[in-house]
């Protein structure tokens, strides 16, 4: 191939030379006209969709969120050299440019109107001015609409206004009901403290009158202490002069007694089978009255003597106070079968020996002498040592107390029997109780009628301390 200087191109070939000149090929100078060949839309169904593209304007549903739009340019000549360019008129502002991609696709447009606008060149660049156009609208959401947004507005609006009314309304009622119960409370505050005005007053006049009352009251105490007091010690004086007269009249009436009973027993030696029957009875009768009235004088004797008679406290070892009383008593235990029992005593105790042994004796004497007829007498005797005392227990199996006289027979004279029935005084247990009291202790007992008693008596472990010897030894009038 040759070039020459016009520019003509020469090819050499088995034929010939063939000249070819390029200024001679002619420009091709018709845009070529854009035809929009289809229209497909996705809408809600989620299928694709294919619209008239000769229609005057698409309609798109709101739900419609796919589009694409195919076109094609009528040019044959070199057509794979056209060229597009297209735009969405109110979607975009810049042309889009191709060549091979025949299809314009738009996803989720907003609702309103756009103008689809397509043109094309052809093979040689020559860019048709004729626009084909085609127009779109897309409904718009009945929420998105202009009317809706307005009413909603309204309405929105509406319901503030109503709510702001409401609240109004309320914290007006709530002031209103806040008012009425901050008057409420007031007038509640007002009677309350008027009623406690009037029970303060109430109170500091009961308060007065008690403290009127108490210093009367305290008046009253202290005039009768003292009335007590010396109504005690008046008591005291008495009872002493009644002591020291019983005293002395029944150590006075021992001679006389004695003179009687001598001259009766004479007298009944001297007229020896000279007296009748009848007047040896009534010498008879003479010497019984003499001898009971000789032991109630003596009873009597040592029971005014056990208030002036001294206490002293020494350690004693009541099992052998017990062997003792036995030893003494061997000729009525012998005669009354009766039986003695006293095991596991304590070694020691502090009490006034003579007294403790006179206690003892009484109980013992009394639980041999109130038997039963046909059961022998068994008196067991038991000492507990507890914290603060020694308590002495003396039970016999014999005739029991009744309830109704426990009390009673502590009190001096007090028998529940005859002299026929058994002998007596009455005075035994008053004698114990005196003398249990001199002990700081108590005596009472526990008794089943028919079935036996059980005496008890306390002596204070607090007496140990006042504990006696023989160059100090504690005496206590009482
Ligand atoms: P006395 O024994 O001289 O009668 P007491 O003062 O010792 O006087 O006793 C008073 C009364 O208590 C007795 O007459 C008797 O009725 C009753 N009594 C005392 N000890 C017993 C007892 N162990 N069992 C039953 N009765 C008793």
């Amino acid at each position: 191939m040759e070039k020459n200087y016009a520019g003509d191109l020469y090819f050499a070939s088995t034929r010939g030379i063939t000249k070819f000149t390029p200024t001679t090929i002619a420009r091709n100078e018709t845009p070529p006209k854009v035809t929009i060949t289809r229209v497909k839309k996705i809408g809600s169904e989620k299928e694709s969709v294919t619209l008239n593209p000769d229609s005057e304007a698409i309609k798109l549903d709101p739900s419609d969120y796919y589009l694409t739009i195919e076109f094609a340019a009528l040019n044959y000549i070199q057509s794979n050299k056209n060229q597009y360019a297209y735009k969405l008129d109110g979607f975009e502002e810049n042309w889009n440019y191709t060549q091979n991609k025949l299809i314009a696709t738009y996803t989720n447009l907003d609702h309103g109107e756009y103008t689809f606008m397509v043109k094309g060149a052809n093979n040689d660049d020559v860019w048709n001015e004729e626009v084909t156009m085609l127009d779109i609208t897309k409904k718009a959401r009945m929420i998105e609409t202009f009317w809706f947004r307005v009413l909603t507005a309204i309405f929105a609006f509406l319901l503030i206004i109503i709510g702001l009314q409401y609240y109004t309304y309320k914290v007006r009622q709530q002031n209103i009901e806040l008012q009425k119960r901050k008057e409420y409370m007031e007038e509640l505050v007002k009677k309350r403290t008027s009623e406690l005005e009037i029970k303060n007053d109430e109170i500091s006049r009961l308060l007065n009158n008690i403290s009127k009352r108490n210093n009367e009251l305290e008046e009253t105490v202290e005039r009768r202490t003292k009335e007590l007091l010396d109504y005690n010690e008046e008591l005291q004086r008495s009872n002493y002069d009644l002591e020291q007269f019983a005293y002395v009249a029944s150590h006075d009436l021992q001679t006389p007694l004695q003179t009687i009973k001598n001259f009766s027993a004479l007298l009944k030696r001297n007229l020896n089978g000279r007296l009748s029957e009848q007047e040896e009875t009534f010498v008879d009768f003479i010497n019984s009255s003499v001898h009971n009235m000789q032991n109630l004088v003596r009873s009597l004797l040592t029971y005014s003597r056990a208030n002036a008679k001294t206490v002293i406290i020494t350690s004693i070892d009541p099992t052998k106070i017990i062997d003792t009383i036995c030893k003494e008593l061997a000729v009525v235990l012998d005669s009354n079968k009766a039986k003695i029992v006293y095991t596991d005593l304590p070694k020691k105790i502090f009490a006034d020996a003579t007294k403790f042994k006179q206690i003892l004796q009484n109980l013992i004497s009394n639980g041999i002498k109130f038997s039963k007829k046909d059961v022998d007498p068994i008196i067991s005797i038991k000492i507990k040592d507890t914290a603060k005392q020694w308590v002495v227990e003396v039970t016999d199996n014999g005739i029991g107390i009744n309830e109704k006289y426990q009390d009673r027979i502590f009190q001096i004279f007090q028998r529940l029997h005859t002299a026929d029935e058994y002998e007596g005084t009455g005075i035994g247990l008053a004698l114990c109780k005196k003398m249990v009291e001199q002990h700081d202790g108590t005596i009472w007992l526990e008794s089943t009628e028919g079935q036996g008693t059980s005496f008890f008596f306390s002596i204070s472990k607090s007496l140990a301390h006042k504990k006696s010897s023989k160059e100090d030894k504690i005496t206590e009038l009482i």
